[in-house]
């Protein structure tokens, strides 16, 4: 934030919306609201941030809920168009914006449009105030006692949490006072606002599964702590139980924002038993912001191995196996429930996300950024931080990462957190008449009963499509033969 307060006058002052689709917690727009000046309120259409896929889809909703919520108020959402740092100066310029209100972005592209755009204000006298609103707490804020960032969650968390409670919430402004655009601004406002782009192909049910509004958010955050919070330690992993907060989307759009869960998880903690069951769901929350903190000093963290030894990792380039780890016919029943969840629904249970990057990475040896693309192409929560942290994670390149040599054993994994196999069965309807016994594993089948339900391996359901034992021992010799590990 600069530190000189704005001057009282009636130039307008303008906020930019980015990722943060919301009025409650948004300390840009309350900033703005504080200088009692007219407020215009923008997004821009930037080509080099906007998104195709399913994230692309989500992100436009979180808009236009945002878009439908100003204009209750009274308000536009002004869209402008073209490379942010050039089109928001051409608007301030036009419309004699005194003051330019944001939160503040941490990804490489958004920091660099933001420092360029505070830089080419500044020079024409226009004060920019930028607020921290994303995290919980910002990336550079958290340090060892070297001074350097942290490289282990554990220690990370500790420090974190010893920083005490992040600040608390701002309510939504109680009266927004719009300003008119001046009509030397209103051609750059005048071209045609792209619609919400389609979803992608196959992604029948995520319209359904996810409302999308800022009170929407409020009702997901408020039924996770109302139903769900007291078991999260329990049931967490498992998903077939399905009780995991699904937030993930609405942070990721900035329909509620990580301060605004943190304190709606820590007031319901009002027994020793709430409380343990809080901390450990914070903590994952502070995965989020652990996250964040690698991208930012990490800013190739999407396609470098953070362990320069995986750079030597022979990775298969097989398209049929790419191919049918993606459409969920590998012929391991959890990893094509995961797979065919994230095609129809656009998100996974993390338990499920895990088993199959290992699965991919680890079993068919193949590259984990084809596996982190895919994932940025199919998720509603597709995060450039999280996806990229998470898949570096389970293939063992990354930093505080599972080691390579500890490889997720898919039928070990589906035995143990989708025990009747009510997960599996939702999403391989194929497998439904499978007893308990043999949903993990249907290439166990007997003739007589594939007979008796109708079931043809091979045919109904794919074949396992690699050996697990097999697979195993290659993917550890690999590693073992990596040249900076002799
Ligand atoms: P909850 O269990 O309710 O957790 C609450 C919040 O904590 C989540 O919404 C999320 O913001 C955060 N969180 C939980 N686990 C993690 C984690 N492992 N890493 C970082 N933050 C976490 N999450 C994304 O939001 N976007 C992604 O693109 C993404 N890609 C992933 C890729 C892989 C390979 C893996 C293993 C995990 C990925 N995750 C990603 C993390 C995690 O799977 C999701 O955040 C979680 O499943 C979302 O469901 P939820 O909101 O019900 O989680």
């Amino acid at each position: 934030m600069s530190a000189e307060k704005p001057r009282p006058s009636v130039s307008p002052v303008l906020v930019l919306f980015r990722d943060d689709f919301r009025l409650a917690d948004h300390p840009a727009l309350s900033g703005a609201c504080a200088t009692g000046q007219p407020v215009l309120c923008a997004f821009v259409h930037d080509p080099e941030t906007t998104r195709g896929d399913a994230i692309g889809w989500w992100l436009a909703k979180a808009r236009t809920a945002l878009e439908n919520a100003l204009s209750e108020q009274g308000g536009t959402l002004h869209p402008l168009s073209g490379n942010t740092p050039d089109s928001v100066a051409a608007f301030v310029k036009a419309a004699g914006i005194e003051s330019v209100f944001w939160n503040r972005r941490y990804d490489p592209t958004g920091k660099a449009q933001d420092t360029a755009l505070k830089a080419h204000l500044e020079q024409q006298g226009v004060s920019v105030h930028s607020s921290a609103a994303r995290l919980l707490h910002e990336p550079w804020t958290i340090r060892t006692g070297a001074g350097t960032p942290y490289r282990v969650f554990t220690a990370w968390w500790k420090a974190a949490r010893a920083m005490g409670e992040p600040g608390r919430c701002l309510p939504a402004p109680q009266h927004i006072p719009f300003a008119a655009l001046p009509k030397a601004a209103q051609a750059l406002t005048a071209h045609a606002v792209p619609s919400v782009p389609p979803l992608p192909e196959g992604a029948d049910a995520a319209e359904a599964d996810w409302p999308c509004t800022e009170a929407d958010a409020q009702e997901v955050l408020a039924t996770f702590v109302d139903d769900n919070l007291a078991h999260y330690i329990q049931e967490h992993d498992r998903p077939d139980k399905d009780t995991t907060s699904r937030l993930s989307p609405y942070l990721r759009a900035g329909l509620l924002s990580a301060r605004q869960v943190w304190h709606a998880v820590r007031a319901a903690a009002t027994t020793p038993a709430l409380a343990e069951n809080a901390e450990k769901f914070l903590s994952e929350l502070g995965w989020r912001d652990f996250a964040w903190m690698q991208l930012f000093y990490e800013p190739d963290l999407a396609w470098r191995n953070l362990r320069p030894e995986f750079d030597h990792m022979p990775w298969q380039k097989s398209p049929a196996l790419l191919a049918a780890w993606q459409q969920g016919q590998t012929g391991y029943p959890l990893v094509d429930a995961g797979m065919r969840q994230l095609y129809a629904t656009g998100w996974m249970h993390n338990r499920v996300r895990m088993v199959v990057a290992s699965f991919l990475t680890k079993h068919l040896l193949t590259d984990w950024r084809e596996g982190e693309q895919w994932f940025q192409a199919r998720l509603v929560d597709a995060d450039p931080a999280q996806n990229a942290m998470n898949w570096q994670w389970c293939a063992g390149t990354g930093i505080d990462a599972s080691p390579w040599f500890r490889i997720f054993n898919p039928v070990g994994q589906s035995e143990k957190f989708d025990p009747t196999g009510a997960y599996i069965r939702t999403w391989v309807p194929e497998l439904r008449q499978m007893p308990d016994k043999l949903i993990h594993t249907p290439w166990k089948a007997d003739a007589t009963l594939c007979r008796q339900i109708g079931f043809t391996p091979g045919k109904s359901y794919p074949n396992p499509i690699v050996d697990l034992k097999l697979a195993r021992g290659i993917a550890l010799e690999c590693w073992k033969n990596l040249p900076a590990r002799k």
